[in-house]
């Protein structure tokens, strides 16, 4: 078996800024990673070449075996078209800090979108399967509301449930809850830790330390883009070996 995520080898440049500098990073089937490290090493940059919305400038990713956005033919390499690139996009779900939510539609109607206009869903069977979705998020009850009457966490838990209609082979996850007042945070965590219980594959940037020490498989710690330290949270949150590590765990627990 094929691991879900292999990167080998990254590097991302943004003009003469190289801010990933050769990643090495194996994502399991059903493995939860969490990314940490401090503002600006690269976590986000990183997550968006999983899914393609930043190109990388070196190296391979490959999403269940197969590699993003590249073609090898003949020992040579061609860019795959948008619509290539799309499809491949539409089996990777993206949660971000900021919802997105469309504010003119209901609940329901968010989560219905994607399917019904990239899947082709027929109406009935989306909206079956989006009302599955917001029960799995823990808002049934809420489908006919819109974005302005729910609350900043009940918005997050639309858009990961927009994110999982599309039936996503894995889940990446920027922030999501950095945005969120204080009190709001755990039910999305919640909603998070549920998804992972439940077999998918996670990618997540966090600074929530206790979700990475409860939920993580697997602990990446990010600095000025390389990955200094990665491993069990029991190994890379509380024994860190790397000085680096060491440095930014003291001053965030
Ligand atoms: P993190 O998520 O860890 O805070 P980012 O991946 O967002 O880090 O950013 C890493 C570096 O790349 C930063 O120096 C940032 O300014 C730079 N960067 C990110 N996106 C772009 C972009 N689209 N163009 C130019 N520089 C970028
Ligand atoms: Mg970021």
């Amino acid at each position: 078996m094929t691991a879900m995520i292999e990167a080998k080898g990254v590097h991302k440049l943004f003009g003469e800024l190289h801010v990933l500098k050769g990643i090495d990073f194996t994502v399991e089937r059903g493995e939860v990673a969490v990314l940490l490290g401090p503002s600006g090493s690269g976590k986000s940059t990183l997550i968006r070449c999983i899914n393609e919305l930043e190109q990388i400038s070196a190296g391979r990713m490959y999403v269940d075996g197969e590699l993003m956005g590249l073609r090898e033919k003949n020992g040579r390499l061609h860019r795959l078209s948008d619509k290539e690139i799309a499809h491949q996009r539409s089996r990777v779900g993206m949660v971000f800090q900021r919802f997105n939510l469309f504010p003119h539609m209901t609940a329901l109607a968010n989560v219905m979108e994607a399917p019904r206009q990239v899947l082709r869903m027929s109406k009935g069977e989306a909206e079956r399967d989006a009302r599955e979705q917001l029960e799995r998020v823990g808002l049934a009850d809420r489908a006919d509301h819109y974005p302005s009457q729910l609350s900043g966490g009940q918005q997050q838990r639309v858009a990961i449930a927009r994110a999982l209609a599309m039936k996503p082979e894995l889940m990446l996850f920027d922030e999501p809850t950095s945005a969120l007042d204080p009190e709001l945070v755990g039910e999305v965590l919640t909603v998070m830790q549920d998804l992972a219980a439940s077999g998918m594959t996670m990618v997540v940037v966090t600074h929530e330390v206790g979700f990475a020490r409860e939920v993580a498989d697997q602990v990446v710690f990010m600095d000025d883009g390389v990955i200094v330290e990665s491993g069990p949270p029991a190994a890379v949150i509380d024994n860190p070996q790397n000085p680096r590590t060491k440095d930014f765990f003291a001053k965030v627990l």
